[in-house]
């Protein structure tokens, strides 16, 4: 009976053990000193996904949904145009000096993923990313491996597929550092981050709106407000 209760007590305590491992292990990716890096990235994610939803609009237009993937097309035409949007819609890192790291993957055509990134929580963020292609490939050299060993697993996508497939693990980091985001908040860190506009610089003097975008809308709306609001220059004291 003894050893019965003394088993029954270590498969309890074991059980909690791995419970609370578990447990601290969801909220013990990102830590304090990642606040900026996600501020970047979710700027990022928003951005990439906005443009992924342009894109996939444009190719449904020009009928291309369910024909062919066709790397060597996107990387040459697509692409290019995609980042210049980018450029564009003011897309790029907010800026934040010392904690910037901007993670970066990719899955092969034999489903081999390669992170690079320098801080775990980005290194997270990006593995749950390619965790989405490797997925993909494997079930397309399942469903067709002839193709798929001939051409690699993207080239046996659709367009559609291919770039739904972006859209997922996009929207895949996104959602984990929004969900890390919130259990840093619940312990008082990453006070003013967020995964929406508008963004804020996180760095050692603490949060700052991060600042305006230099893009071509926002000269436009410096103009705007420089003629709409005279009074403000005439308003600053004498002698100023
Ligand atoms: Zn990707």
């Amino acid at each position: 009976m003894n050893n019965i209760a003394g088993r029954a007590s270590v498969f309890v305590f074991l059980l909690v053990f791995s419970l609370f491992s578990a447990v601290g292990k969801i909220d013990a990716v990102c830590d304090d000193s990642a606040c900026g890096n996600i501020a970047n990235r979710c700027k990022q994610l928003n951005c990439v996904l906005n443009q992924l939803g342009n894109f996939r609009k444009d190719l449904t237009s020009r009928g291309m949904d369910n024909q062919t993937f066709d790397l060597m097309e996107f990387e040459h035409d697509w692409e290019p145009m995609m980042r210049y949007d980018f450029k564009d819609s003011n897309c790029t890192l907010i800026g934040i000096v010392d904690v910037t790291d901007s993670p970066a993957g990719n899955t092969d055509r034999s489903c081999v993923t390669k992170l690079k990134s320098k801080t775990p929580c980005m290194q997270e963020s990006v593995k749950r990313h390619e965790a989405q292609h490797e997925a993909t490939c494997r079930s397309v050299y399942k469903a067709k491996p002839w193709c798929a060993n001939v051409f690699g697993y993207a080239g046996c996508e659709t367009w559609a597929e291919y770039v739904q497939d972006e859209q997922t693990a996009y929207g895949i980091e996104l959602s984990f550092l929004k969900s890390e985001m919130s259990a840093l908040k619940a312990k008082k860190q990453c006070t003013c981050v967020q995964c929406e506009p508008p963004y804020y610089l996180y760095g050692k003097t603490g949060c700052a709106p991060a600042p305006a975008s230099k893009g071509p809308a926002e000269l436009i709306r410096k103009m705007v407000d420089y003629f709409a609001s005279p009074l403000k220059d005439d308003s600053r004291p004498a002698g100023k």
